[in-house]
């Protein structure tokens, strides 16, 4: 009997149907990557097809070979592309009437120099150097005056990727979203993060535990999702400690290499959820949210506002923690 749950922490509304993952093609489990490293533009060595670099870590000097992480603008940026690069002549098209300008910054950070890599399979060193590479972007960010900080990795086509090349994207923008107000509100009171976890825990439906656990929420949007925390109640990714950012970064990593193993390279969206700066963020607490993209948000969902997820998390959880990781 499908079952309607709520995800007090998004607000969303969730109906877990796993009859209908009685249905064929459920999961077109198309490799997650598959585009050439030919003429990829991420790839060490071909460091002058990107914008200059921002930041890197590593060896060489801006520009050449020898990095482990680097940090470029994106080329094709959703707000605060630089003025002369207009390759399709839409600036010619001005401000709509009705409609605001709206600023900020948009970068790429390159998560390896190897194409084939993906957070999943970088070692220790690796993943906390990434997680700690976006925290630094979204302080910079932050302290150049911009709103709120985006930080997210689509990995895979069907997941919004347009590049192979394992990357992590960091979006600047001059405004709170509407989500993010609505978040805090929904959190003002109560630290509702630490009492899914706490619920998690009762219910089994923790698959990586630590320091910070990953698990499958109750009320998962899509097969296989999944949240990670760090036990502690801090309401922004900028605000981390090392510590912290170590142990998330591991417990991340952990749980997509679970996934990786239960279902193969999916795509998927990994989402920091954070607070905006310089106003209180009632009982935030800041956390991951891991989207694998194994079905399609369709007309129902588009018209009802409620997500469907065919496979339960309760068995989502016993199948990640039974995955054998690689
Ligand atoms: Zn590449």
């Amino acid at each position: 009997m499908p079952e309607l749950r709520h995800d007090a922490i998004s607000g969303r509304s969730v109906i877990v149907a796993i009859e209908r993952a009685a249905r064929p093609f459920v999961f077109p489990t198309a490799p997650a990557s598959g585009t050439e490293p030919d003429d990829c533009p991420f790839c060490a060595g071909r460091e002058e097809m990107t914008p200059p670099e921002v930041q890197r870590t590593g060896d060489g000097a801006a520009g050449t070979e020898g990095w482990r992480v680097r940090v470029v603008p994106n080329l094709y940026p959703i707000v605060g592309g630089a003025e002369p690069h207009d390759p399709t002549g839409a600036k010619a098209f001005g401000v709509a009437h009705g409609a605001t300008p709206i600023g900020g910054a948009h970068e790429v950070i390159v998560l390896s120099p190897g194409h084939e890599a993906s957070f999943a399979s970088l070692d220790d060193a690796a993943a906390v150097e990434v997680l700690t590479v976006i925290r630094e972007r979204v302080r910079v960010h932050l302290d150049a005056g911009h709103a709120y900080v985006q930080a997210f990795i689509n990995h895979g086509k069907a997941a919004g990727a347009s590049i192979a090349h394992p990357h992590a994207q960091v979006v600047a923008l001059d405004l709170v979203p509407g989500a993010v107000d609505a978040a805090i509100d929904r959190l003002a009171t109560t630290d509702l993060v630490a009492r899914e976890l706490t619920d998690a825990r009762r219910d089994d439906l923790v698959v990586v535990d630590g320091p910070a656990p990953a698990w499958s929420p109750f009320a998962a949007w899509v097969p296989y999702g999944l949240r990670v925390a760090h036990r502690s109640t801090r309401a922004r990714v900028e605000d981390a400690t090392d510590a912290e950012i170590r142990v998330v970064a591991l417990g991340l990593r952990d749980a997509l290499r679970r996934l990786r193993a239960a279902l193969g390279d999916v795509p998927y969206n990994l989402v920091i959820r954070t607070a905006p700066p310089g106003r209180p963020a009632g009982e935030f607490h800041w956390h991951v949210d891991v989207l694998p993209r194994t079905t399609l948000v369709a007309g129902f969902e588009e018209g009802t506002g409620i997500l469907v997820n065919v496979v339960p998390p309760e068995l989502a959880a016993v199948r990640l923690r039974d995955a054998v990781p690689s």
